[in-house]
């Protein structure tokens, strides 16, 4: 495959050799095929969105595509729109192209700041720009809202030509009239007026001479059509509302339809890539781009829409709405609880963007609708934080262990206060060239270990505490376990054991013993106490709202447990948002909102070393 290079155009700022690393799919295949043909090679872009007479002053355009990722600010964006973010960003940084952030803000409901800047912050996070600018931040996203003026110049072109028509029927009459999969819609009374007739009824809507809903502008296609969304559909409404960004200069409003390639048209897109439920609006998309090119509004050639399928993953729920009621009701702590599988949701669990950019990848682009399995998307984190998160041992469960001789072996260094300076790796495989970190504790007459790691009556395969056998505490030494002491009810408060001298961990004795397991453990002595936040899935069902399910039921009431743990020194002074795996227990992360480094550790489940849901 070879990619034509016009003489003009600049090395993309990121730009990797797709074929080399990326599977193919349907996408990457039109793109490839459209820059073989060079089927945008003519385009010409004036540095800003605008219509064709805009775009004909400009140079030809050094961005090879334009794809878009167009969200309606009104909530907070979920896994779901990752996917499509890594989708439209990763293929215009692939092959030269740039990625357009647009607000979708047509519909004048209240924009809310917050919103918007969560979506730029979440795209900033998972590692793209967007508009062309190159890392800097600070460009305005495009908002659909600039191009009203636009959209109502479209619209009385297609009056004008006899293409678009002012309807007085009620939403009732038009909605039987509109007919159905087996019978084919009727006309309207008012289809035949003259243009002339409807620029004026279409003007007084805009001067505000009508009541809400009285009437709409329709395009007039074919009442007839297999495909209902061509039969005449609606283009504007009257709608009364204050717009966030025009305020009351429109009392009339376009619909998405209508709208939403008019954006794509006047921003250049090549390739307006959606979700699958707006395949039976590529006609319409079709016929308008038609329209309006051949009235000379819009730039030849117009973007093409095309449609994958939306991720749907098991155990979650991708539907802002839906999302929204479980921060309202309270089910959750906010849009950032980390059992949300929202952008901020996944990123306090300890998700990082590599882990989110593996797994859109992974899961890549079909044309059906399909259900991804929750653990596709744990196993991405984890092969992420595998080779740079740093060991650290923590025990979730602490019983004390004391080494009842220690202050007779360490009787020339101190007795029982003695502390042994131990070492551990911060990474059991450094990267090539990278200097062995290590991390340093204490060991001393206590330690703090699992309640597991003791039976008095070991099951059969048992390889940790019991009386009689030797274990080694990992990167000190060799110990033998002698009992345990109870309390009236019978639960262990104390398990004691005793060391053997010269079986230290890297020194010559350490191979003397033999030890049937080794364990992680945190002295007492400098031992720090964490609040950690057990986490699982939030939903017992896999497909909590699959066919009008009320999803509230399939909550999981046991998807958040906290527990006391103890961790070593180089944890409790871990900065927020850092990654960590808990040597045998899991990845972890710092929480960005609650742990204070040094003072007060808290640390969120972010994924176990194994896949271990439903074994
Ligand atoms: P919701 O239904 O949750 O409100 P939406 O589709 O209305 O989602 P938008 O803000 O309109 O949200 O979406 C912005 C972009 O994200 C759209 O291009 C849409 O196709 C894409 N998107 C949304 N949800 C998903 C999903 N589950 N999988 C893939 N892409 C998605
Ligand atoms: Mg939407």
């Amino acid at each position: 495959m070879s990619i034509p290079t016009p003489a003009n155009a600049k090395p993309a700022a990121k730009s990797a050799a797709p074929e080399a690393v990326k599977p193919s799919n349907f996408l990457r295949q039109i793109i490839e095929s459209d820059l073989e043909k060079g089927t945008y090679a003519q385009r010409r872009w004036a540095g800003t969105p605008g219509d064709a007479a805009h775009h004909a002053k400009g140079e030809p355009d050094t961005a090879k595509i334009r794809t878009r990722f167009p969200p309606e600010p009104n909530g907070y964006l979920h896994v779901g729109h990752a996917k499509s973010i890594c989708l439209n960003f990763g293929l215009a940084r692939d092959y030269g192209g740039v990625c357009h952030l647009r607000f979708d803000d047509t519909n004048p409901e209240k924009e809310d700041l917050e919103y918007v800047n969560s979506i730029v912050d979440a795209i900033k996070w998972l590692g793209f720009d967007w508009n062309g600018s190159q890392g800097d931040y600070s460009a305005a996203p495009y908002q659909a809202s600039d191009y009203f003026d636009f959209m109502y110049r479209a619209a009385e072109y297609l009056v004008e030509a006899g293409h678009a028509y002012v309807d007085e029927q009620t939403a009732e009459q038009m909605r039987a009239n509109r007919g159905d999969f087996g019978k084919p819609g009727i006309d309207s009374p008012f289809r035949s007026r003259t243009p002339a007739e409807n620029l004026a009824h279409f003007r007084e809507m805009r001067d505000g001479k009508h009541e809400d809903g009285s009437m709409v502008l329709r395009a007039k296609i074919d009442m007839a059509s297999p495909n209902i969304n061509m039969r005449d559909p609606a283009i504007y409404r009257i709608r009364r509302a204050t717009h966030h960004n025009t305020g009351d200069t429109w009392c009339i409003y376009p619909m998405y339809t209508f709208a939403h390639p008019i954006e794509d048209a006047l921003e250049q897109i090549t390739h307006s890539i959606c979700t699958l439920e707006f395949e039976d609006q590529r006609p319409f998309y079709d016929w308008l781009m038609d329209r309006l090119c051949e009235g000379g509004l819009l730039a030849n050639p117009a973007p093409k829409q095309y449609e994958f399928a939306r991720l749907n993953l098991t155990y979650v729920i991708t539907s802002k709405r839906k999302l929204a009621q479980l921060v309202y009701d309270h089910k959750v702590s906010g849009w950032d609880d980390p059992r949300m599988p929202t952008i901020v949701g996944l990123r306090r669990r300890g998700y990082t963007p590599a882990a989110l950019q593996l797994f859109a990848e992974r899961i890549g682009v079909t044309k059906s609708d399909s259900w991804i399995d929750y653990s596709t998307l744990e196993g991405c984190l984890r092969e992420d934080l595998e080779t740079v998160a740093h060991r650290g041992f923590a025990v979730l469960n602490p019983v004390k262990l004391v080494l009842t001789n220690w202050g007779e072996v360490f009787a020339a260094q101190g007795g029982d206060a003695y502390l042994e300076p131990c070492t551990q790796p911060v990474l059991p495989h450094p990267a090539d060239g990278a200097p062995v970190a290590e991390r340093h504790f204490t060991l001393g007459k206590e330690v703090w270990i699992e309640r597991e790691d003791y039976e008095e009556t070991p099951p059969k395969g048992y390889k940790r505490l019991y009386p009689g056998n030797k274990v080694r505490l990992k990167g000190g030494f060799v110990i033998e376990c002698t009992g345990a002491n109870r309390d009236a009810t019978g639960n262990v408060t104390e398990v004691l054991a005793t060391v053997i001298p010269d079986t230290k961990s890297g020194t010559p004795g350490s191979a003397t013993v033999k030890a049937s397991a080794a364990i992680s453990w945190v002295g007492v002595a400098n031992g720090v106490s964490a609040e950690v936040r057990m986490y699982d899935r939030l939903f017992l069902d896999a497909q909590p709202d699959a066919g009008g399910k009320d999803f509230i039921e399939s909550l999981n009431p046991n998807s958040l447990k906290v527990v006391t743990a103890i961790v070593e020194p180089s944890l409790a002074n871990a900065v927020p948002d850092q990654k960590f795996q808990f040597e045998r227990h899991g990845y972890f992360v710092a929480d960005r909102v609650d742990h204070v480094q040094g003072t007060k550790p808290v640390f969120n489940l972010a994924v176990g070393l194994k896949d271990s849901w439903g074994k």
